[in-house]
C-alpha cells in the first residue's frame, strides 16, 4: 500500500484563489518524489498541505492508509526543511541539532549519540561548537537538513532547500541529500523549480503548471515520453525545439524537407489535414550531416555558443528558431547552411490546439 496518498486534493485560499486542482499521487515508502514547475504553480501549497501547515480545502490525504486531513503537523510525523535555514542564531550547531529532541524530552545520552551520528553523515562534526553566523551558507543548510533528519520521522518535506546556495554548493548538497535519503530511507517530497534538481534526485517527478499536475513519472519517462508541450519544454536544457506547421497532403515541410505524417500516425494523420501541428525535437537528439533512419533537414546558423563540454548552435529554419547541441569539435561557421538528422524516434508531434502529444 502507498505510504502517502493524495486523493483529489484541492486548495482554495480564503480570498477564493484556487491554487491546487485535483492533485492525485501515491508515494511509496522510501520514495523520493520531486514536485517541479514554474513559480506559482502550487508546489509549496501542496507541500504545506502535506505538512499540515495549510488546510486541505477538498480531497483526502492519507498516511499509511489512515485519513490524516485533520491531523496537526506534529501528529503527522513529518519533518520540513524550508528555503530559509531558520536556525537559532544564539545556539551552537550542537544545540540547533539537539533542539527538537530536547523538546521531546529524549534522554541526554540518546541525544548525544544522535547528534554525533547526524553530524557525521553531514560532515558537521568539527563545527558542532560553532554559532550559525560562523558557518558558510552550505554548512548552515546542512545544519537545517540535520535538524530534520535527526528526528527520524517517516517523511521529509523539503521546500527549495538549495535555493540560497551558489551553483557549486547546490551541486554538492544535491548529491548529499540523495546520499542521506539512501541512508535514512525516508519518504521524501522535495519542491524545486529547477529541472536539473528534479531529474538528478527524483525517483519520480510530478510536473505542475497553474495548479494542475501535468505528468507524474520517472525522470526517464518525463524526458522521453512527455505527455504535452509544457512537460516537453520544461524538462531538458536547452528546451525541446517546437516548429508549427500546417499539414498538407499528409505531410509537413520543415527546412525544405518533407515529413510524412502517415508513416508515423497511419490513418490518424487524416484527422490533421489542413490543421496545424507542432513538430518537436530535442537539441541533443540531432546528429550533424545525413544519417539513415532519420529525418534529414537544414537550417541557417545564426549564432554559436561554446560551453566547454558542448556547444549550442542557434538555427533559423524557414524563420522558425531552433537550437542544436553539438560537441565543441562540431561547431559550424556562422551564416552557413547546416544539414542535420533527427532520428525518427526522436521526433515528437503535438496537437497545436490541445498541446498534447500525438501518439
Ligand atoms: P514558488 O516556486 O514561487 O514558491 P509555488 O509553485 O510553490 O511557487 P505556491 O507558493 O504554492 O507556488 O503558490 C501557488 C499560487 O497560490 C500562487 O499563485 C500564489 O500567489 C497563490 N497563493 C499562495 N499563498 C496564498 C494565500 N495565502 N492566499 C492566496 N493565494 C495564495
Amino acid at each position: 500500500m502507498a505510504y502517502l496518498t493524495l486523493r483529489n486534493i484541492n486548495k482554495i485560499y480564503p480570498n477564493g484563489f484556487h491554487a491546487v486542482h485535483d492533485f492525485n499521487l501515491e508515494a511509496e515508502r522510501g520514495e523520493f518524489i520531486v514536485f517541479v514547475g514554474p513559480s506559482g504553480c502550487g508546489k509549496s501549497t501542496t507541500l504545506r498541505m502535506i505538512a499540515g501547515l495549510e488546510d486541505i480545502s477538498k480531497g483526502e490525504f492519507l498516511i499509511d492508509g489512515q485519513l490524516a486531513n485533520n491531523l496537526g503537523p506534529r501528529e503527522r510525523e513529518v519533518a520540513m526543511v524550508f528555503q530559509s535555514y531558520a536556525l537559532y542564531p544564539n545556539m551552537t550547531v550542537y544545540d540547533n541539532l539537539a533542539f527538537g529532541l530536547n523538546l521531546q524530552g529524549v534522554d541526554e545520552d540518546i541525544i548525544e549519540a544522535r547528534v554525533q551520528k547526524t553530524a557525521k553523515i553531514l560532515g558537521l562534526t568539527e563545527y558542532l561548537d560553532r554559532m550559525p553566523r560562523a558557518l558558510s551558507g552550505g554548512q548552515r543548510q546542512r545544519v537545517a537538513v540535520g535538524r530534520s533528519i535527526i528526528r527520524k520521522v517517516g517523511v521529509f518535506l523539503m521546500d527549495e532547500p538549495l535555493s540560497n546556495l551558489d551553483a557549486k554548493q547546490r551541486v554538492t548538497m544535491r548529491s548529499e541529500i540523495t546520499q542521506i535519503h539512501r541512508e535514512t530511507g525516508a519518504t521524501t517530497i522535495y519542491v524545486t523549480h529547477d529541472q536539473t534538481e528534479a531529474m538528478t534526485m527524483a525517483d519520480r517527478i510530478v510536473v505542475m503548471k497553474n495548479g494542475y499536475v501535468q505528468q507524474i513519472g520517472t525522470p526517464k519517462e518525463v524526458y522521453f515520453h512527455p505527455v504535452n508541450m509544457f512537460v516537453a519544454g520544461f524538462i531538458g536544457e536547452p528546451p525541446m525545439n517546437f516548429i508549427r506547421r500546417v499539414v498538407k497532403q499528409g505531410c509537413i515541410e520543415v527546412g525544405g524537407a518533407s515529413f510524412d505524417l502517415t508513416k508515423r500516425l497511419g490513418e490518424k494523420a487524416a484527422a490533421y489535414e489542413g490543421k496545424e501541428i507542432v513538430f518537436g525535437f530535442r537539441p541533443e537528439a540531432v546528429v550533424l550531416g545525413t544519417q539513415e533512419n532519420a529525418y534529414v533537414t537544414h537550417g541557417m546558423v545564426e549564432l554559436t555558443e561554446m560551453l566547454g563540454d558542448n556547444a549550442n548552435v542557434y538555427l533559423d529554419i524557414d524563420q522558425d528558431k531552433a537550437i542544436l547541441k553539438v560537441t565543441p569539435h562540431e561547431i559550424p561557421d556562422m551564416d552557413t547552411q547546416l544539414t542535420f538528422s533527427i532520428p525518427h524516434e526522436s521526433v515528437y508531434l503535438f496537437d497545436a490546439q490541445t498541446e498534447m502529444v500525438i501518439k
